[in-house]
Order: structure tokens, then sequence, then C-alpha cells
């Protein structure tokens, strides 16, 4: 094994000092387990990055196990894009992968096992019941009048119930521990429930289901996972983990929690997410405003930014806010490292050369990427009409504008020094086209004469252009912290009305007219760019990643060392 080599963290420091006691005989072997309820989201890519991350760093495995003990509310579909989404992280798990309902019949021998020890006992109150026996946090619960039942009518029970014998809801199988446990999880909690559904693995083989806590446990334990590492929100379930397996006399693996990631501007809940799909705020689970990882790889965002960014929020034993801008700022760091820069207008205004000849047309040559020379040069077509961006020409131009205004020059982007002779304007007022003159000495970018030019503006040849739809995106939700709702109203009352921006009729330089489904682009002064699957041959859709500001690297540098968690 190479010395590890992963970001520090007390998880790690764990492994390393079970490593060095040998607790696991120097074993690793975690394991990813979604519920197939849902698409993955971004919070999932921080326990997907932790878990694959830290079993690759110790030369250990990793499965995938799917949690689908909850029949209603699971299907292929999710599965599905499960997988491909880990595969998409960059993660494999070889031929690792399980379901917790391949365990259904050992889960069910090992609730007879516990009734055989006097350990669990059929009991016939209702869910309220249950509830209302349980007690609080400050009062002790009340035993079950079933607690008392002898094994012989338990076993009975217990099978009748796998017989299909009952209705729903009416009787559970619960484990016998303390119902004065000041942990609530200890007080009698339910193995199994009777729910006559559909499963989408074992179909109608089952009518009654393990509780995740009978189920979780007892799957990593079958696995031989060593470290099963899961959120904070189990912590309180660690007990109950721990009795099953020792009850059971099986294997123990260690269960060990970590924050789980929450963004700002950002609901990391599948729960909500399905609303919003439900509900049509979005336009599904990839739509790209949305934090799934489908959405977000519609978007544009690379899976190696997505790692590096849960390398850099590190691990820890509280929960906290990650600034949505970090995320972004790992994408862009990514991006511009790899994308290729090309010329795109997505307002576009019609400039006239007037001296420029007619039809001529001069290929500029232009670099793919000033951070990668190994990209190369293209050529970009110049003629007489082109193409600017609308906010590039002010008729009037407020002070520190130096962009295209009546009189003022201004160096196209490797082309020439243009001046802004005349606009014209349609009957409602606006400006459609403007007219200039180009000085054929400054080819290239430069005067001979060694005059300066205070802005540099993109263009594209009108002839040569190709037309495309871009859609602009801002942030799904318009606040901080989109759970936080008033009296009344619903999360959904956060949404962003603008946070989506169709413009049709952009015009992109002539390289981009093949460009495949996927690839990505920064678009020059305006952002980064990727392809959308909706697009058709001569029919191009591009989404904007981001823009180009950086707003977490002007945070970093306003305060050095600024707590990348809000308090
Ligand atoms: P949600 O609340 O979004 O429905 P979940 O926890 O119910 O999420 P699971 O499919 O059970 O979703 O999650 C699979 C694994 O991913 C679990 O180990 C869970 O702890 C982890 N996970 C889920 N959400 C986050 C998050 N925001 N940050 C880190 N890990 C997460
Ligand atoms: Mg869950």
């Amino acid at each position: 094994m190479n010395p590890p080599t992963g970001p520090s963290h007390f998880i790690r420091d764990i492994i390393l000092e079970d490593m060095k006691t040998g607790k696991f005989g120097g074993r690793v072997h975690t394991r990813f387990p979604p519920e197939p309820n849902g698409y993955l989201h971004i919070g999932h890519a921080k326990s997907i990055c932790l878990n694959f991350g830290l079993a690759a760093e110790f030369g250990g495995k990793t499965n995938l196990r799917f949690d689908d003990t909850n029949p209603e509310k699971e299907e292929t579909e999710y599965v599905d894009s499960i997988m491909e989404t880990v595969r998409w992280l960059g993660f494999d798990w070889e031929d690792r992968c399980f379901y917790a309902s391949d365990y259904f019949g050992q889960l069910y021998e090992w609730g007879l096992q516990l009734i055989r020890s006097g350990q669990a006992y059929v009991c016939d109150l209702t869910a309220d019941e249950v509830r209302q026996y349980r007690g609080t946090l400050t009062e002790p619960g009340k035993p079950s009048p079933w607690r008392g039942r002898s094994v012989e009518e338990n076993l009975d029970l217990f099978q009748r119930m796998k017989a299909g014998e009952f209705p729903d809801g009416s009787r559970t199988l619960r484990a016998k521990i303390d119902m004065a446990s000041p942990n609530l999880n200890m007080r009698d909690p339910v193995m199994y429930r009777i729910l006559h559904a559909e499963h989408h693995r074992t179909g109608d083989a089952w009518c009654i289901y393990p509780m995740y806590d009978f189920a979780h446990g007892q799957s990593d334990s079958i696995e031989r996972i060593t470290h099963s590492i899961c959120t904070l929100e189990f912590e309180d379930h660690r007990p109950l983990y721990d009795w099953y397996v020792e009850q059971l006399g099986i294997y123990h693996p260690q269960q060990i929690e970590f924050d789980r990631l929450n963004l700002t501007y950002t609901l990391l809940s599948k729960r909500k997410l399905l609303t919003l799909v439900q509900e049509g705020h979005v336009r599904g689970w990839d739509d790209p405003r949305m934090p799934t990882l489908a959405g977000i790889k519609r978007r544009g965002f690379t899976p190696e930014a997505i790692r590096n960014f849960c390398g850099a929020i590190g691990v820890s034993k509280t929960n906290g806010i990650i600034e949505l801008s970090l995320l972004e700022h790992h994408v862009r760091e990514d991006l511009n490292r790899r994308a290729a820069r090309v010329m795109a207008v997505i307002r576009p205004l019609r400039v006239v050369i007037d001296n420029y000849p007619e039809g001529q047309v001069e290929e500029m040559e232009a670099v793919n990427n000033p951070e990668d020379a190994s990209m190369g040069v293209r050529k970009v077509p110049f003629s007489r009409v082109l193409y600017i961006e609308q906010e590039d020409f002010r008729e009037d131009p407020p002070k520190q504008y130096y962009r295209l205004s009546p009189g003022r020059e201004v160096r196209l982007r490797y082309g020439y020094f243009i001046t802004c002779r005349s606009a014209v304007k349609n009957e409602k007022g606006e400006v459609v086209e403007i007219h200039c003159t180009y000085d054929p000495e400054t080819r290239g970018g430069n005067a001979p004469d060694g005059r300066k030019v205070k802005s540099t503006i993109h263009w594209v040849s009108a002839a040569h252009a190709v037309d495309a739809e871009v859609r602009l995106y801002d942030t799904l939700f318009a606040c901080e912290n989109p759970s936080e709702t008033k009296e009344g109203e619903d999360f959904t009352a956060n949404l962003n009305p603008h946070s989506l921006e169709i413009l049709r009729g952009a015009k992109l330089e002539p390289s981009l007219a093949n460009a495949p489904v996927e690839s990505r682009y920064q678009f020059e002064r305006l952002g980064y760019f990727c392809v959308d699957p909706d697009s058709t041959p001569g029919n191009l859709v591009f989404n904007r990643t981001l823009a180009l500001r950086d707003t977490w690297a002007r945070i970093e540098s306003r305060a050095q060392g600024a707590p990348r968690k809000k308090p």
C-alpha cells in the first residue's frame, strides 16, 4: 500500500489508528448506501467521495448498497440514475453492487432468532399507540401490553405476519430493549412492519419489511464493512446499531458519523427536490438549476471540480453551512484549466464596418486556452458585418464606460481597432445597428503609432455565425436559507422567479457548429457554457455553467483566511 495521502480529518485518523492496532486485520471496507427514492444530490457527493476516497487511499474497497427497505417510495429509475451518477463522479464499485433486499431472507431469520432469545415480540399497538407509549425525552415510556407474549406465540404471529394473514399496520415486530432508556431509539424500536406493497426487486414475495435500523447494521455486517460512515443524524441510532449486531452475535462494523453538507441558496433533501419536480417548479430531476448531480452535470460542472470541492470542505463532527460560492470557485478553477475559449454573442447588435471591403473575409488566429498552450490555436473569420454584445455599446456612455460609443475607438479581440461613427435606430428609438470604421494598420490588436484603447470586446462575423439558444441561470432560491419560511408559507415561496432566462438568437463563432452535447467552453467575457442535451443538429442549446466573476475568490482576498463556514 502507498503511504496515505488524503486530506486529514477525524475519520481518517480513526482509520489510521485501526490500521496501527490491526482492528479489522488491516482492512478498510466502506459502503455508500443510498435509498433509491430520488436522484443523488451534491450532499451525497460528499459521502461518496468520503467512502470511496478513504477506501482508495488505504488500498481498500467500497460497496454500492441500495438501502431498499421502503417499497412505496423506491423505483428502478432511481437505482439506474444513482449508478450512473456514482460512475460519473469517477468511482467504481467493481462487482460489489448490493441491495438490502438481497438480505430480506437472512434478516427474517434474525428476527426469528431474537424472538427465540426473548429479545423481540409481536406488538398489536397501532402506529399512533406505539408513539404514545414511547414517552418523551423527559418521560420514560410505558411497556406495550403485548410485551409479555410467549416465545411460541411470537413465533407463530411473526410467521403469520410474513404469510400475509394480517392487514397493513395491524402488528409490528419490536425489539425488547428498555422502555425507560434515555435514548428514544432504544425504547422497543420497531423491527418489522406489515406492508402489502410491491417491491421494485422482490415483487410481492414479502409483505413485511424491515425498518432501516434493523437492516442497516446487519447489511454492513453481512458485507464485512469495516467503517460504516454516515451522517450525524444517525449518532443516536448507533447504540441500536450496536445492540442488534451484538445480540445476534455477528461481525461488528464500526459506525462513524460526520456532518452533512449544507449549502447556501440550496435545499438538499430528496423529499423537497421531489416536490419541485412534481409541482413543475423545475423541468425535472436533471434541471440545471437543481442541486442533484444529474442537474449539476447538465449545468456543466465537472466531476473533478466536485471532488476537489468535497476534499476542500473537509469532514467534521458539527453541522454547518458551506457557501455556494466555494463550490462555484472550484468549478471555475477546473474549467479555467480545461475549457476552450471561443467567441459568442448572446445579445447581438449588428455592426457594419463601412470601410472594410465588401465580400472580404480574413481568418484571424485565436488562442484556444491561454492556460494551456497544448490546446493550440484556431481561425476565426472576420468580415464587414459583425455582431457584438448590445451591452458593449452605449449611445450615451456614463463615466468610466470605455466600450463602444459614438466617436470612441475600441479593440476587437484578435481583430482590429474600430471607431464608432453612427447608430441606426428603429421606430421605437432602440439602437439596432451601428456603423464603424476600422484601422487596417491595427490587425492583431495593436496600433503601430502606439495609441492605446481602453477596452477590448468580442465579436462574431455575421455571415459565418452559428445560431444558438442560450440559457442563463441564477440560484433556484432567492435566499441563503431556503428552508426558513414565513408562517403559512412553504419552501417554494423562496424560489427565485429569475432563476432561468432563455435567450434565443445568440450568435456563435463557426467553430462551434458541431459542438457535441456536454462539451464545455468559455465564451470570452461571458462565462463558462456547455452544450445541453436539448440540442439538435442545427439548433444548438447552451447552458451557462457560471459567469466568470468569482465571488469566492473576492471574499477570500477581502478577508484573508476567511472562514468557509458561516457561524
Ligand atoms: P435526503 O435527506 O436528501 O433524502 P438521505 O440521507 O435520506 O438524504 P440516503 O439515500 O439515505 O439519503 O443517503 C445515502 C448516504 O448519503 C447516507 O449515508 C447519507 O448519510 C449520505 N448523505 C445524504 N445527504 C447528505 C449530505 N447532505 N451530506 C453528506 N452526506 C449525505
Ligand atoms: Mg435516508
